[in-house]
């Protein structure tokens, strides 16, 4: 027997209707709670077996839900039957044949929609015209229940919002304060952070850094429970992969993307796993939820900060992702300035290192230079008019041999001032690299056999190319005077060869070779690795030799490794548009 739909009843109508069970409904702090309190009223006013109400799902606002009321009878025999038919030792087929026939089923829309209300099998007769009415009147009061549980729902909702949003400003504040306060050291400074973040905000907080050559570490672990030492040493050893790993921090180091994954499973811990020995660490730490910001510096990306939720409670959200962006953010100024006054203490240690070899450099050729001349104008008194030529031929040698040193490192110095104002200019020409090889290999003879260090060249197809020759010049005894100067005797090899589009050329030596963290240096400007008490050089040689390479289009790379030796190789375009393509 279908109602029509009712009418909403304003609160007033409401309030005028005081009985229990509508003050029961009302004073209702839920939705299921007043879903639970209208269908056992409902069933309990028209004696009904099964009383049911279906709420249909409203956007934004509830899941649909079904609740349901059972009378006793119902439930102790899986439907409803007469109790006069409960005799013991009656089969269950023959209590379910004994079932009486329904008594017929009312049901009712709650105002705007939100559900039906339905009665099933009324326990003695049919419905009447009351519970029909009593339907009636429940379904809207039931109406202003749902409404006010709803309301006071999103109000709860609403300030537990706004205390989260109070705790996060705080624990900010808190956070930027004891950042602020920590030491110039980065790993200090990330240790804190890390530490601050537990348990506050994560479960397990870990920080991965990437420095100047791309290579990441983990460089601070820390997590809640102190027994779980050992496991955190297992998470260090998996900071972010390279480019294009599946690993779940590489994309947030290296692309500066956040990271929010809230469904963590089996699928997806195979998925994102290097290996399987970081597939079994993820597992054993256990979280459900990774939420990985980037470590943001002057638009850079300085590494990633990563928070693990394991406790089942723990979810993480839009506003958490913000506030983990934000410490990032006053973590990554903090390390990046730490880096800066690293960098500008570098810069000016460089500097000193390069005025005192400079000064000794410049001073070296000038003292046979004052021999030379200091014993020619005693040689040219007067009483001694004529010296006999090749005394004096050999003294203008040495005398010219110290000029040309001189000279030699004063264009050096000028080329870098000219290099790093950006001025350089390449004349380009027809350039055959064997002949400029073989040039450079004659002009070291001197030098190389006087190290013990032979020098062979060896070409594989056509080397020619469009390039500044004086300039490749350079490039080569650069390359070649530093493989006899640190060949440590051991011969050294110029190999040249070509390629459709460029010309690769190396020089290798099996000299001192160079350790590895000083192998990004060497290329900057008084970049040097070695002592300045052991070999002189004012380190600026291989930063010519790059700025030449770049401003040819092409590239220089070293490999080397102590005590074995040391190979550049430089790529070279054989024209400009394939340089500039
Ligand atoms: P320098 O005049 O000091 O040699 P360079 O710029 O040519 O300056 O080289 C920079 C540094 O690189 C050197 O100080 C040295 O430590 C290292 N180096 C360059 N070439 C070699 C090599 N073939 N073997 C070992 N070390 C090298």
């Amino acid at each position: 027997m279908p109602m029509e739909p009712v009418a909403p009843m304003s609160l007033e109508e409401a309030r005028a209707a005081e009985d229990a069970d509508s003050r029961q409904l009302l004073s209702a702090a839920t939705v299921e709670e007043a879903l639970a309190v209208l269908v056992e009223i409902a069933r309990r006013l028209t004696r009904a077996h099964q009383a049911t109400v279906v709420l249909s799902p409203a956007p934004g606002k509830t899941r649909g839900a079904s609740v349901t009321s059972l009378s006793h009878a119902y439930e102790v025999w899986g439907g409803y039957t007469v109790p006069s038919s409960d005799e013991p030792g009656r089969t269950s087929r023959e209590r379910r044949a004994s079932r009486a026939e329904p008594r017929g089923r009312l049901h009712g829309s709650l105002p705007g929609d939100a559900g039906v209300l339905y009665l099933f099998d009324r326990e003695v007769g049919d419905f009447s015209r009351e519970d029909e009415l009593a339907l009636h009147r429940l379904a809207r009061l039931a109406g202003l229940a749902l409404e006010s549980a709803r309301l006071l729902r999103e109000e709860q909702h609403a300030r537990a919002e706004a205390e989260s949003a109070e705790q996060r400003a705080a624990f900010l504040a808190d956070a930027s304060r004891v950042l602020a306060s920590s030491s110039l050291d980065p790993k200090a400074t990330l240790d804190t952070l890390a530490r601050l973040c537990v348990p506050i905000l994560a479960d397990w907080c870990f920080v991965d850094v990437m420095d100047e050559a791309g290579t990441v570490q983990r460089t601070s672990v820390a997590h809640a429970d102190p027994g779980l030492d050992a496991l955190a040493q297992r998470v260090r050893c998996f900071p972010a992969g390279p480019e294009g790993s599946s690993h779940p921090t590489s994309r947030v180091v290296r692309h500066a993307e956040s990271l929010l994954v809230d469904d963590v499973d089996e699928a997806w811990l195979r998925r994102v796993a290097v290996s399987e020995a970081h597939y079994e660490t993820m597992r054993a730490v256990g979280f459900h939820e990774i939420l990985s910001v980037p470590l943001l510096a002057r638009g850079r990306s300085l590494g990633a900060l990563t928070f693990l939720a394991v406790r089942p409670s723990r979810h993480y959200n839009q506003a958490d992702l913000e506030t983990a962006q934000d410490l990032a953010r006053r973590a990554a100024l903090l390390v990046d300035n730490a880096r800066l006054y690293r960098e500008a203490r570098r810069s000016v240690r460089l500097r000193d290192e390069f005025l005192a070899v400079a000064s000794h450099e410049l001073k070296t050729p000038l003292t046979p230079l004052q021999l030379r001349l200091q014993w020619l104008r005693r040689q040219t008194r007067k009483d001694r008019p004529y010296l006999p030529t090749p005394m004096v031929i050999s003294q203008l040698d040495v005398v010219q041999r110290q000029v040309d040193k001189l000279s030699g490192l004063v264009h050096g110095l000028l080329d870098v001032s000219r290099l790093s104002s950006g001025r350089l200019v390449l004349h380009r020409e027809d350039v055959d690299l064997e002949a400029v090889a073989r040039e450079v290999k004659d002009q070291l003879a001197v030098p190389a056999s006087q190290a013990g260090s032979p020098v062979s060249v060896s070409v594989r197809g056509d080397v020619h190319g469009h390039w500044d020759r004086a300039r490749l010049e350079q490039v080569l005894t650069n390359l070649l005077a530093n493989a006899v100067k640190y060949g440590a005797g051991h011969p050294v090899h110029i190999a040249l060869r070509g390629e459709p589009e460029r010309v690769v050329l190396r020089v290798e030596d099996t000299g001192i070779g160079i350790a590895s963290e000083y192998q990004s240096h060497i290329f900057e400007r008084f970049g040097r690795a070695v002592s300045e008490r052991h070999y002189g050089g004012l380190g600026l040689g291989l930063y010519i030799t790059r700025q030449i390479v770049e401003a040819h289009g092409g590239d220089i790379q070293v490999r080397s490794e102590p005590e074995l030796g040391s190979r550049f190789e430089v790529t070279l375009p054989r024209h400009e548009a394939a340089a500039n393509a």
